[in-house]
């Protein structure tokens, strides 16, 4: 059993990434990726962990970008975490995310909830301030009961104080992850769209434009969805990938490796990506 897709306190999880290294290597898995959000800060603590544990630990992160008008998030595996180009392109987008964060401050102002993005911060311990710290500062400060509320009220896809801020496409994106040695994989399809959406054509699109795999195992499909994007990917000629989405105690009730309970990826996973990567 093998987990590809998981966060640390480097971005919206609730663990180190030495405390899911352990983890890991407590449940048995033979290999687990560390993938936060937009910053690879955490991989050198997590790779740092190796010498501990037997079960192989994989360099990873997660990018936000924009397909056909909506959020696309793209896992990097096997990326070289010192890549120093990576690194510029990282933080370029940490800045943008910061701009963002400014304006969904003064949204929330001007709802009458006056919100300094210091308060977020404050809940992230790395560089990266996202919703989900915002969230915590809201419950923290009183305004909502619970990070669910937060969302729904606040700060939410559709809710007024959100401001989006990826603009970065699958290909630029895809091309970033190949020049630091990764393999680009569609984290969470089925988050995407459902399917009756046309995924064949999309995803011939997202593989013309470097993306070599799919997640058609993941923590928080629904029954049916891991049948259907295994056979999707063996359609269209993309490799199988595969992660729970841990967050720690962030995201209640997906565990690592096993997800709702039921997830289980197979270990054969693992050398075809990483034939792949670079
Ligand atoms: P950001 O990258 O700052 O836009 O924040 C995105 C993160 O917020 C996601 O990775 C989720 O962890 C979290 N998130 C987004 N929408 C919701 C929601 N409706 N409920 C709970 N968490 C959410
Ligand atoms: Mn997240
Ligand atoms: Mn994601
Ligand atoms: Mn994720």
């Amino acid at each position: 059993m093998i987990d590809l897709h998981t966060h640390s306190t480097f971005s919206d999880g609730s663990d180190t990434p030495e405390a899911i290294a352990l983890a890991g290597d407590a449940l048995g898995l033979a290999a687990l990726a560390l993938t936060d959000h937009d910053t690879v800060e955490g991989l050198d603590a997590f790779l740092d962990a190796q010498a501990r544990v037997k079960t192989r630990l994989v360099p990873g992160v997660e990018l936000s970008c924009v397909f056909l008008g909506r959020p696309l998030h793209l896992l990097g595996l096997f990326i070289r975490p010192d890549d120093p180009a990576f690194r510029a392109l990282l933080e370029d987008l940490r800045l943008r995310r910061e701009r963002r964060n400014e304006q969904m401050a003064k949204r929330l102002s001007e709802l009458g909830v006056p919100f300094d993005s210091e308060e977020a911060r404050r809940f992230a311990a790395g560089r990266i301030v996202s919703r989900v710290h915002f969230a915590r500062a809201l419950v923290g400060r009183g305004t909502v009961s619970s990070p669910e509320e937060a969302f729904r009220r606040y700060i939410g896809d559709h809710a007024p104080a959100h401001v989006p801020f990826e603009d970065l496409g699958p290909a630029q994106a895809a091309s970033w992850i190949q020049e630091a040695g990764g393999v680009a994989v569609v984290a969470h399809p089925g988050r995407f769209s459902g399917r009756s959406f046309r995924w064949d054509q999309a995803i011939l699109d997202l593989k013309e434009q470097g993306i070599r795999a799919l997640e058609t195992y993941y923590g928080d499909y629904g029954p049916g969805e891991q049948a259907y994007f295994l056979e999707l990917a063996g359609r269209t000629g993309m490799l199988p990938a595969g992660g729970s989405d841990y967050h720690g105690t962030y995201k209640p009730g997906l565990s690592l490796g096993t997800g709702r309970g039921s997830l289980r990826i197979p270990d054969s996973v693992l050398p075809a990506l990483e034939a792949a990567a670079g």
